[in-house]
């Protein structure tokens, strides 16, 4: 009785508290009827609040090269020595799959390198593409971490937004301090960039406390685009040895955390696209190419990475229609301007 009143008040959109969320999570299990009710009401939520229509975010590896910061769960991490070369996309082989995914019908261009890139070339890259797509068109920047310098200069090149990540386990499963991250957060939301935050990368050791500090912290933080993934396993590694989530184990976190998020956020996705959490209140999916820190195949179309025309696809089954043109949920400074 206790998880329908939970789930019976957050059919308004405002949101349900730490303890319910907790209570949720810990109590549902899937298969039964109360995690159908629980995807019931955060697919209603979303499908009322976007309209039915799902969102499509493109993005573009530009870089594949050994990465210092060593990310337990990352194919670049140095420490695995899978990525042992590097290879970078030209700045005209970006511009040309930026325009590739916009012609497709993509509602964001995602542009992102491991957290060595050069900053400086990055926002040359950056600036042709601007130039090159749509100018209402979400730019994303998904890099390592800067600050209040940086974050004016992506702005001046065109970017509207981050994708930025407080990690589970950060600090510890990746050479990255925390407040880092969060520095990097607030530069570039107080230069008027948007952000995307997802609770990432999810694996069976994180404690449902974990996960739930996570998902308010990123409540904190004010995205207009919250979403959820899960860790992949790439086969080796130590941290390997935990094994994956399910997809419905995500599609659990994916409901409580669209739940929590409430009417606050323009767009709720999930990593990597799957059919249980686009049930469960995701609307927005990401499509890839060029490398990947979760695919061991160098260009990830190949491999993990889907296109625009499936993800539209996979819209499709769920019954979402695709939003058309460039999606209002990462528009930072242009939504400003046009206000
Ligand atoms: S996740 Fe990012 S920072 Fe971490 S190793 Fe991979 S590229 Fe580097």
């Amino acid at each position: 009785m206790k998880i329908e009143s939970i789930l019976k008040q957050a059919e308004s959109g405002d949101g349900i508290s730490r303890e319910e969320a907790l209570t949720l999570l810990k109590e549902i299990k899937p298969k039964s009827k109360e995690m159908y009710l629980l995807m019931h009401t955060a697919d209603h939520l979303s499908r009322r609040q976007f309209n039915n229509k799902g969102e499509i975010h493109a993005q573009i590896g530009l870089n594949w090269a050994p990465c210092s910061k060593s990310c337990e769960f990352c194919v670049f991490a140095e420490k695995h020595g899978i990525a042992s070369k590097t290879i970078e996309l030209t700045e005209d082989e970006v511009v040309r799959r930026a325009k590739n995914f916009e012609n497709a019908g993509a509602n964001a261009i995602f542009l992102m390198t491991t957290a060595d890139y050069e900053f400086s070339r990055f926002l040359e890259i950056g600036k042709s593409v601007r130039k090159a797509i749509n100018p209402n068109m979400p730019l994303v920047a998904n890099i390592g971490d800067f600050g209040p310098g940086e974050a004016h200069e992506l702005v001046e090149a065109g970017f509207t937004a981050v994708y930025h990540v407080l990690r589970l386990g950060e600090g510890v499963n990746t050479r990255i301090d925390p407040s880092m991250r969060i520095r990097t957060i607030k530069s570039a939301k107080d230069a008027g960039l948007d952000l995307s935050f997802c609770v990432e990368p999810i694996g069976p050791e994180h404690s449902i406390e974990e996960i739930v500090d996570r998902i308010f912290l990123g409540k904190d933080l004010e995205p207009t685009v919250m979403a959820t993934m899960r860790r992949i396993t790439i086969p080796g590694t130590p941290i390997s040895a935990h094994g994956q989530i399910s997809e419905i184990e995500l599609a659990k976190i994916e409901a409580v955390t669209r739940l929590v998020m409430g009417k606050n956020i323009m767009a709720m996705g999930v990593h990597e696209p799957n059919m249980p959490s686009l049930l469960a209140g995701c609307n927005q999916i990401y499509a890839e190419t060029g490398p990947n820190p979760r695919d061991t195949e160098e260009e990830t179309s190949k491999g993990r990475g889907r296109s625009v025309e499936e993800c539209k696809q996979m819209l499709w089954e769920v019954g979402y229609e695709t939003f058309v043109g460039p999606a209002k949920s990462l528009q930072g400074p242009l939504r400003n301007r046009t206000r």
